[in-house]
Parts: C-alpha cells; structure tokens; sequence
C-alpha cells in the first residue's frame, strides 16, 4: 500500500452512497505533510511533461493543487463554480454536475489565466463519475491550451468515470483508486497498481 491508501484505511470513512469520507486528512481538516507528499509524487509522475499550469475546481480541489503547482513551480487556476447565466466573453464556461450535491454548476475561468501557449496538468481530490474532469478538460480545449495530463488523489475504480477518461485517450494518473467499499462494515478494496 502507498502512502495515501494506508492514511485512507487509517481515517477514511465509508458513507452509504458510495461516497468516501475523507475531512480528517483532506477536505476539512488538512493534513499539510500529506498534502506535500501528494505535490512530490504527481512531481515524479509528470515529471517529463512540460507542465505551466495546474488547474483544479474549487473547492476540494484547491487543497491537492496548491503543493502540485508548488512542486512544478508553476501557477495553480481553480475553476469557480458560478450561479450567473450571464457570463460575459471573458471566461471560459462549462457545465458541470456535482456528484456529491447532485446540482449541476456552470464553472468558469478567467481568459487572462489559461491561453493556447499552456500545457495544462488538471487535478482534483476525487474521480467518481468524471463529470469534473470532463468540465475542465473542456475548459482546457476552450483556451486551445493542451492536456498534459491528469492527476487524483482518490479514483473510485467502480464509477465510470476513470474508464470514460482513459477511453478518451488522456494520461490519467490515481494515487489511489478504491475498487470496492462497504458501508456496513465500513472496508475498502484497493486496485493494485505498479
Ligand atoms: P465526478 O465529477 O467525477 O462525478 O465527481 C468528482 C467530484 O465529486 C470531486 O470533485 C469531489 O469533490 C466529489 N466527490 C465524488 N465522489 C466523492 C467521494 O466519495 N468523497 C468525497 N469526499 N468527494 C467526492
């Protein structure tokens, strides 16, 4: 097991709806060393990408992004959520449906922030149904810019979404990618991976 699977069987929680817990250690309280060792690894992952900017969603997303742009020494974009219908020419749009909330939100980034000259390596905490992902990819694609690749902390292997994105054809990389969860007795199955 990494690093990140043994702090998931530690501290993780299995909720009913196929939903992972995970606000001891990174989406309420953050555990600021993981947080770094997470920004190390995805590093050496896409080490040979000439990565100039990360780019996450908020909110979740901010925390794991902030130490991978650190660790590329490049700037980290969030993609915000957006209530306004009337989003003006400046920013990129995308739709997207929060599988957590159930509602579906525009998001938006700014043009000033993401331009044709970018290789862009797109991260968020969590890969369920791959509606995020497919929303900033599509955001990616708006600006011309270029999908390096892809990177998560957590992959539910028994969604669809990691299947849909790899079929796409991106490098999608997951530090963790849960194949099983039971809520009743509360274990995890995790893939094995090289
Ligand atoms: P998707 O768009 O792939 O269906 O869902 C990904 C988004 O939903 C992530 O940005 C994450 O915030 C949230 N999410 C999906 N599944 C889980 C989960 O099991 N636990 C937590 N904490 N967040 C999740």
């Amino acid at each position: 097991m990494n690093f990140l699977e043994e702090r998931i069987i530690k501290d993780g929680i299995v909720k009913p709806g196929n939903v992972l817990k995970v606000d001891a250690f990174l989406n309420h309280q953050m555990d600021i060393s993981l947080l770094d060792e997470i920004g190390h690894e995805f590093h050496r992952r896409f080490a040979d990408c000439p990565i100039t900017k990360v780019l996450t969603i908020e909110a979740s997303g901010i925390a794991i992004a902030y130490p991978v742009a650190s660790a590329f020494g490049v700037p980290m974009v969030f993609a915000k959520k957006s209530k306004s219908i009337n989003i003006d020419g400046e920013m990129y749009v995308a739709e997207v449906e929060s599988f957590t909330h159930k509602n579906k939100n525009q998001v938006v980034v700014s043009k000033r922030f993401l331009g044709p000259e970018d290789h862009v390596l797109i991260i968020d905490d969590f890969l369920a149904n791959g509606c995020a992902l497919q929303g900033l990819i599509s955001i990616v694609e708006s600006a011309g810019a270029t999908v390096e690749g892809l990177g998560i902390a957590v992959e539910k292997g028994f969604q669809i979404g990691g299947r849909v994105i790899r079929n796409l054809g991106y490098r999608l990389e997951s530090l963790a990618i849960v194949d099983a969860m039971d809520d009743e007795t509360g274990e995890i199955t995790f893939r094995k991976q090289d």
